[in-house]
Formats: C-alpha cells, structure tokens, sequence
C-alpha cells in the first residue's frame, strides 16, 4: 500500500520546505460545525497519537478562525449524520518549527477526501449516508475527481460492502487502521474533509423519533444521476428494451423472515400475471440484484436496510414494504421517504402485519436481535402483551428490537387487497412522459389602472404579460394569481385568474393605496415568484 501513495513523484525536499514555511492552509463552506466541509492545504495526521495536526507558519490560513468555539462542539461533522457526537472533526495546533522534532512526514500526494462511514455494515446506512454524500461532496469540489482518494476515518475495517466504496475513485480507499503502515505523520498536500449532508433524506432518531429530515432538499433527479453512475461502474446496464415485467420479492434468510415466502410469490404472480422471483443479499451478486431490481415492476420486501435498493428501481415502479407485527408503518419510513421524493415516480405501499398469531418473536434471542429476556418480568410482560411500539429514539429500545426481529407469516387475501388499493391494473414500469416540473419565472410588466366612480365606488384595472420563460415551453394549464391588499392591511382577497388583464371592482375603495401581489401558475401546483408589488391608489 504505501507503494501506491509514491506513484505520484514528488519532491520530497521541496513539499518539506513548502510544509515548514507555508504551514497549513484551511478554508471552509458553512456556518455551523453541522454544514461545514474544510479544504486543506498541508494538513498533517499523527498516526501515533490518532489526532489531526494543524500546523502554524507565517502563511497559514485558519477559515473559520473560530478560536475556542472550534471545541463547542467540534468545527465540523465527519459523516454526514447530523451533529453525531461520535462523528466530530478536529485538529490539534502546533508550530511548524515543531516539525524539527517530529518524525519525518510521508506526504499524501492524491487529493484526498477525509471523512468517516456511519455503519458501513448496514446496506441503508451505507447509501444514505456515505455513498451518496461521498458522490456528491465529490460533485461539489472540482478536483475531487475520479483520482481523488477517499480515506476513512471511522476506525471500522472494510466491512461487507466495500466494494462499492472502491467505485467512487480509482484508487483504494484506505482505512485508519492502514495509516499506520504509512508513516508515523502523514502530510495530506490537498484534502477536503466532511460530507454534503445535501442527498440525505432521513434522521435516524438520535434526539427526536426517527422520521424525513426536516428540510430535504434532494429529489430523485439527482438519485438516478448517482445510480446511474453506480450502474456504469457495476457494469450494469439499463436494459430499455426487455420486455417481460416482472416483480422482485427482496427476502432476508437470517431474521426478520417472511415465512410463507413460496406461497407469497405464487400469489404474486397469479394476481399480477408475472414472473416473480426472489432475491437476497446473501445469495446474489451485488450487481445482480442491481441488474434485476433496475428493469423490476415491483419490488417486495420486508422493512429492512435491503429496500434502499430501491434506489435502482425504474421510474413507474411500485415499492411494498412489509411490517412485522406491532409496528406502525408512519414510524418507520426511511423507504417511504425514498419512493416518495419528488421525481422518484415510484407508488409506495405499506402492508403490516396485524394477527398476533402470524408472528413468530425470539425472547430468548440476545438483546441486539430482540430477545428481551435479559428484561424484568413485568417489563416482558408488557412488551409482549402490547399490540403497538411507542415511538422511541435509537437505537437499543428492547421493545423496537423484540418487535423488528419478529418472523411473519404474511396474510396473502390482507396484502393482495392493500396493494390493489394503489395498482390498479398492471404494476409499473410505465413509459411515462416526461413530467419534468419547471416552474414559471415572475409575470412582467405589471400596470395598474383606477377608476373612482362616485365617492363609494371604485375599479382597478391590472394587466401583465407572461412570464419570459413561458414562450419556449409546452404549458398544459397557465393561471395567474393575484392578491389585492389594502396598503396597512394584513389580510388581501386572492383570485386565480386565465388572462393576463383584469378589473377589479368588488370592494375596492376609492381614495385608498392597494398592494397587487401577481405570480404565474403552470399546471395547479407550479406556483412561481411574486412579481415586484404593483402600488396602485384609486
Ligand atoms: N441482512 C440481510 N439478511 C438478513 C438480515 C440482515 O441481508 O437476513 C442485512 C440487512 O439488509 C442490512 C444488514 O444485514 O444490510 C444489517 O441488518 P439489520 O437487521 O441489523 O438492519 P436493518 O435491516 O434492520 O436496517
């Protein structure tokens, strides 16, 4: 390994001196350590004592320079996990006279990107968290390119998946544990450290229920552009012209099993008229599944890290994901989040299971797979009497695992019906138009005319033209907006109108100053900006 970081010939002398006089260089995005993400020049790390290094010289840059703030927490987030404490980034300072007495640096020549996996074991995680805020951190600065080397600093080894960690760059990513072999100080010469949280869509439940995020700003537009490039490095590809549709049952072997599984695929196909097949992370190639989900009508599987596969499902796809008893789909909706982004097009579908006597629980399990025998026997008691899982934070509440970890018999008639409730006839994937949502910029030239007819009467007339953008597109429906306010007021009467010109008549005062509020609508629900206010007095 420490052969693949000297592939890039450098001056060890000249990046020596450049280190002792120019120290290093920090400037960062973002205003709190939650939304930060640092680019560093000549940013060291101690293997020895595990503790990033900060060195001052006469040149160095320290952007934020938030003194002892940099502490309170931390200056930033090193997994895209919101505020996780776990999770926090931070460097010790020294002078770089210190670097006399120190071993002597091994310098880091590829553009490094410094971060930390959240549970690289878990498949959601392992998407949610890491491969697409990697992906995307590494879209956001330029030359975290395909060269650029990803290092991980959580301290986990490979973990099941790392695979798929390799397809981010061309270079192997190298773990904490790896740095040791390196060198005693690494001196990485470009890096960039923390993760976009901008894909994520889900909090985990660290300080409130788990549930969305409460401000997503990613749609599916942007996931396909992520499974797209993760189908290219897969070697997968998207298959337009197959024509046999076909539905995916997703099982898990170990636990949390679906224990009618034969029956359930042969009702499936029966209703559906499909082949329907099953597949699991424990008997198919990684590429495989991608290969089969991507071209899936629908795809069936119980709650579980294993749906984020969804991700790879075509547009017009329908996505069923199966509770086990006693848990209450709307509290556990990472999935549902997912299919349900804007623009994902896919029809999501939750079945629970709600006869105790389909459910198969594991008290004698140990407790990180649900047993609940280490509980006081009133406490078992009430668990296993109560029919629903109070909301509850993560990660370890017996009850949630008990119930998690359950196996289920599925009621086939129960489940047949909650999905012929959304697809009607065939399940997806539909070839569907383009839908794509542009939204109306502001109307323009905006004028107002009053008439005052009397002294109790009055009308404006308000005229527009249509939004520039709207020559160049096709438009199914085009409305306006407009609010009347009374100037000093806090209430205005809003109309939806079709025409660009209107004259107001209905409780317009003569003598008074009006606020006319106008935006564009495309389509009932593309609302656009308001065009600068009109004043108008009558
Ligand atoms: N897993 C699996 N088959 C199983 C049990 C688990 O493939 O029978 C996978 C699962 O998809 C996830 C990981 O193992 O990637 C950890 O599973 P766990 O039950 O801990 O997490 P969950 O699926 O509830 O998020």
């Amino acid at each position: 390994q420490s052969q693949e970081l000297s592939q890039v010939q450098i001056d060890y002398h000249a990046a020596l001196q450049a280190l002792v006089e120019d120290g290093t260089r920090m400037v960062c995005t973002g205003r709190m350590h939650t939304d930060r993400i640092c680019r560093f020049e000549s940013l060291c790390y101690s293997t020895e004592a595990e503790e990033f290094v900060y060195f001052h010289s006469n040149s160095s840059v320290m952007l934020p320079n938030l003194g002892s703030r940099r502490f309170q927490p931390a200056l930033l987030d090193l997994s895209s996990v919101e505020d996780h404490n776990t999770q926090y980034f931070n460097f010790v300072e020294l002078p770089a006279a210190a670097l006399k007495f120190m071993p002597k640096p091994v310098f880091v020549p590829d553009v490094a990107l410094i971060a930390n996996r959240f549970n690289p074991d878990n498949l959601m995680h392992v998407f949610h968290d890491d491969l697409l805020p990697i992906y995307y951190t590494m879209q956001q600065f330029s030359d975290l390119d395909l060269e650029a080397r990803l290092f991980f600093m959580e301290g986990w080894g490979e973990g099941v998946h790392f695979d798929l960690y390799k397809l981010l760059s061309n270079k192997q990513p190298l773990l904490r544990e790896q740095l040791k072999t390196l060198g005693r100080l690494l001196c990485f010469t470009k890096s960039y450290v923390g993760l976009s949280k901008i894909t994520t869509w889900y909090q985990y439940g660290f300080v409130q229920p788990q549930g969305p995020k409460a401000n997503i700003l990613v749609s599916g537009n942007e996931i396909r552009q992520f499974t797209k490039f993760m189908m290219q490095k897969l070697n997968v590809s998207l298959e337009e012209s197959s024509s046999e549709e076909y539905i995916v049952v997703f099982s898990r072997t170990i636990n949390r099993l679906i224990l009618n599984e034969a029956e359930l695929i042969l009702a499936l196909a029966q209703e559906f008229q499909m082949k329907t097949i099953t597949v699991s992370l424990e008997e198919h190639s990684f590429s495989d599944i991608v290969r089969l989900i991507s071209n899936a009508s629908m795809l069936v599987s119980m709650h579980g890290a294993q749906l984020v596969m969804s991700l790879f499902l075509p547009r017009g796809a329908t996505v069923v994901e199966l509770f086990p008893y006693a848990i209450n789909p709307e509290h556990y909706t990472p999935y549902k989040t997912l299919a349900t982004l804007p623009g994902m097009d896919l029809q999501y579908i939750a079945w629970q299971n709600t006869n105790k006597e389909d459910t198969v629980t594991y008290p004698d399990r140990p407790w990180d797979q649900g047993g609940i025998a280490h509980l006081d026997k009133a406490e078992q008691d009430r668990i296993i009497k109560s029919t629903e899982v109070p909301r509850h934070l993560c990660c370890r509440n017996p009850e949630w695992l008990f119930r998690a970890y359950q196996d289920t018999k599925v009621n086939i008639p129960s489940l047949i019906h909650v999905i012929r409730q959304t697809v009607k006839s065939k399940p997806g994937p539909k070839k569907q138009k383009w839908s794509g949502s542009l939204y109306p910029g502001k109307v323009r030239d905006a004028k107002c005319q009053a008439s005052v007819q009397g002294t109790s009467e009055a009308k404006l007339a308000v005229s527009w033209q249509i939004p520039w953008n709207l020559r160049y597109l096709k438009v199914r429906e085009v409305k306006y907006e407009v609010w009347i306010q009374e100037q000093g007021e806090n209430t205005y009467m809003p109309y939806i109108l079709s025409h660009q010109n209107h004259t107001f008549s209905e409780n317009i005062k003569p003598f008074t100053i009006y606020l006319v509020w106008i935006r564009c609508i495309f389509n009932k629900n593309l609302l656009g900006p308001f065009a600068d206010v009109l004043l108008c007095s009558t």
